[in-house]
């Protein structure tokens, strides 16, 4: 089955990894900005790193027929530094054009901090201003309830916003119900150590259905499993699931989310492409 993995970073696997993702039937991917692993230290390390995800990164999924796309944004980690955070933003306008260039993200909380939740206005500010779609990031466990809340509140004070051009990232059985009711899209991160298994993923997927859901790999630096979604596919089959509603979560959910975006120039292999562009 063909899939597209909506939340993975890419730049942190190997050349190794793309081959095998698209062994596994995955078609393209989108990439959030995120962390190194380590604070960077000026604004021009983060032009590098914008080059690495507009333009390196999508010739090394290329030559696996993968299609990669990007989203380019300080993340809440490094908006502790609010000065340097600015520069960034201000420097962000120069990406946005770019083909495979689909939005404003991961911006969201850590620690929920007075810094991170300045420099996350600033960020739909931007959004709201060159009118882009915006990918979130919630934190990780004890701070995760607090801090979704917090997000939401944000998101929904800001009436220029579309609710359905936002992704939620990171939900779990305690914060999907609010992100989905509220009309955003809502992403389940399938990860060894934290966040969601395949399985209780597949327990959201039954209880809420398949309307606004993606499933992601996360795939970063730390212990994570960069063929989580071909997993939870499997899961899925095991507990006899239709292959349609499968599709759905997994291939045609993407594809209409990222579908708002006018960058998303997506050639889709399951489709002929003179019917594709009618
Ligand atoms: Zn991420």
């Amino acid at each position: 089955m063909y899939y597209f993995d909506p939340h993975i970073h890419m730049v942190s696997r190997t050349t190794d990894d793309y081959e095998t993702l698209s062994r596994m039937g995955c078609v393209g991917m989108s990439e959030p900005a995120f962390w190194a692993g380590f604070d960077r230290g000026s604004v021009e390390s983060f032009r590098d790193y914008f080059r690495q995800l507009t333009d390196f990164e999508k010739k090394r999924a290329g030559q696996f027929g993968l299609q990669h796309f990007t989203w380019l944004c300080i993340n809440a980690k490094e908006a502790e530094n609010v000065s340097l955070s600015r520069e960034v933003i201000k420097m962000i306008p120069e990406f946005l054009d770019l083909p495979g260039v689909l939005g404003i993200g991961e911006i969201g909380l850590n620690k929920n901090t007075k810094n991170e939740s300045i420099i996350f206005l600033e960020h739909l500010e931007l959004a709201a201003q060159f009118d882009q779609q915006i990918l979130i990031h919630t934190p990780h466990l004890e701070d995760k309830f607090q801090g979704t809340r917090m997000i939401l509140d944000m998101l929904c004070d800001d009436e220029r916003l579309d609710h359905h051009r936002v992704l939620v990232d990171h939900v779990e059985e305690h914060t999907i119900r609010p992100v989905l009711e509220k009309g955003f899209w809502a992403g389940m991160t399938l990860y060894p150590v934290s966040k969601c298994t395949p399985q209780r993923a597949a327990d959201m997927v039954e209880l809420y259905g398949p309307e606004r859901l993606l499933v992601n790999s996360a795939g970063d630096w730390g212990p994570s499993k960069p063929t989580a979604v071909p997993d939870f596919i499997v899961e899925m089959r095991r507990r006899g699931h239709a292959e349609s509603l499968i599709r759905k979560v997994v291939y045609e959910n993407p594809m209409e989310f990222f579908g708002q975006s006018p960058n998303f120039q997506f050639n889709r292999p399951d489709v002929p492409e003179a019917i594709s562009e009618t």
